[in-house]
């Protein structure tokens, strides 16, 4: 795409001399167009929770609180649905700070960040029976923004989680390397058909959108860690096999540059 402005210079009474400028603009539409994507793309994920809180509240209204059941049913059905919408906000606002500065760059231990990742899903572990291997020298380290990578890490951890087998085995394995750190996290879970591993790093996309709404998913969190890793310098790679599991590899550098 091309946009041009026109100069006319006269430089005598007979002569006048013109000046086209071009701008290539490709890039600029390009950008507006993913933003106007996004927008529409959240404003319609958005609309399912609403949809469903608003219609259960005025079925309630309209009676059906009477009947001790359908209350019950209902206000949990009005629960997760308010759930899943604080979640697609706090996963829209992870992805809008993506591009914020890496001016926090601090000494990052991986071992407790890989451990507050596990606490907090502490009972999906317990009730899917799941085991969990950490392999992490006590002393891996990089220096980084701790909150990119702690978000890194929990979205990684979370989906080896939801998408696992019920007494499937979990594994985070940590190494450093050359020139900086590669952590693994592994499940024995679904696995990804290769026609799906690229698209799933997309905002949105789901394999299976039922498995991904059951879980609480939004689509994003692939999308939110593949953009994070990108601004801290790093690199993913995904291996999978379906029905026997995924390896999501992530390569980090020592020291993430300021931007
Ligand atoms: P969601 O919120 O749906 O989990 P993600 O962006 O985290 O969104 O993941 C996108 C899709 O990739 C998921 O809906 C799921 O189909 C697939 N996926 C992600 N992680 C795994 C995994 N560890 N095993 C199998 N499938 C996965």
């Amino acid at each position: 795409d091309v946009d041009a402005t026109t100069v006319a210079i006269r430089k005598g009474p007979d002569e006048l001399q013109v000046l086209v400028i071009l701008y290539d603009v490709t890039f600029m539409r390009k950008v507006e167009q993913m933003q106007s994507d996004f927008v529409q793309n959240v404003s319609h994920e958005l609309k399912t929770p609403v949809t469903a809180i608003a219609g259960f509240a005025e079925t309630l209204l309209a009676g059906a609180k009477d009947d001790p059941e359908a209350l019950d049913n209902f206000l949990h059905i009005i629960q997760s649905e308010s759930q899943r919408l604080s979640q697609l906000i706090q996963d829209t606002l992870a992805l809008s700070r993506v591009g914020e500065s890496n001016d926090h760059i601090e000494k990052v231990t991986i071992a407790p960040l890989v451990q507050n990742a596990l606490n907090s899903i502490q009972q999906p572990i317990a009730d899917r029976k799941l085991h969990v291997n950490v392999e992490l020298d006590a002393d891996l380290a990089l220096e980084t923004n701790k909150s990119k990578l702690s978000q890194i890490v929990r979205n990684l951890v979370n989906n080896a989680v939801f998408y696992n087998k019920d007494g499937g085995t979990l594994s985070i394995v940590g190494v450093r390397t050359n020139g900086g750190i590669r952590l693994q996290v592994s499940d024995t879970g679904v696995g990804i058909a290769d026609d799906e591993q690229q698209r799933i790093f997309e905002r949105f996309y789901r394999v299976d959108k039922a498995r991904s709404r059951n879980s609480g998913g939004t689509g994003l969190g692939l999308a939110i860690v593949s953009e994070l890793v990108e601004a801290l310098g790093g690199s993913i790679h995904l291996a999978s096999q379906l029905g026997v599991g995924s390896t999501f590899t992530v390569a980090l550098p020592n020291a993430t540059p300021t931007k």
